[in-house]
């Protein structure tokens, strides 16, 4: 299995949090936790989950249409 990498800080991921098949490090989640909702960090982290975990669920999609047959 290829490593997984934090989606926030493109770090390969040792450990950490999976969301959606994303992984986040432990770094990055614990400046999460304790980001207040107006920092900068806050919103790019947003913004890091919608364009990640988008192109993924998109690539779901398509991958299911190939394998099921209609
Ligand atoms: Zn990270």
């Amino acid at each position: 299995m290829r490593k997984q990498k934090c989606i926030i800080c493109g770090k390969p991921l040792n450990d950490g949090i999976m969301i959606y098949g994303r992984g986040i490090c432990k770094k990055c989640e614990e400046r999460i936790i304790n980001a207040e909702r107006e920092t900068d960090f806050y919103e790019y982290y947003i913004y890091c989950i919608k364009k990640r975990i988008a192109h993924y669920m998109i690539r779901g999609v398509d991958y299911r249409c190939q394998n099921y047959p209609l």
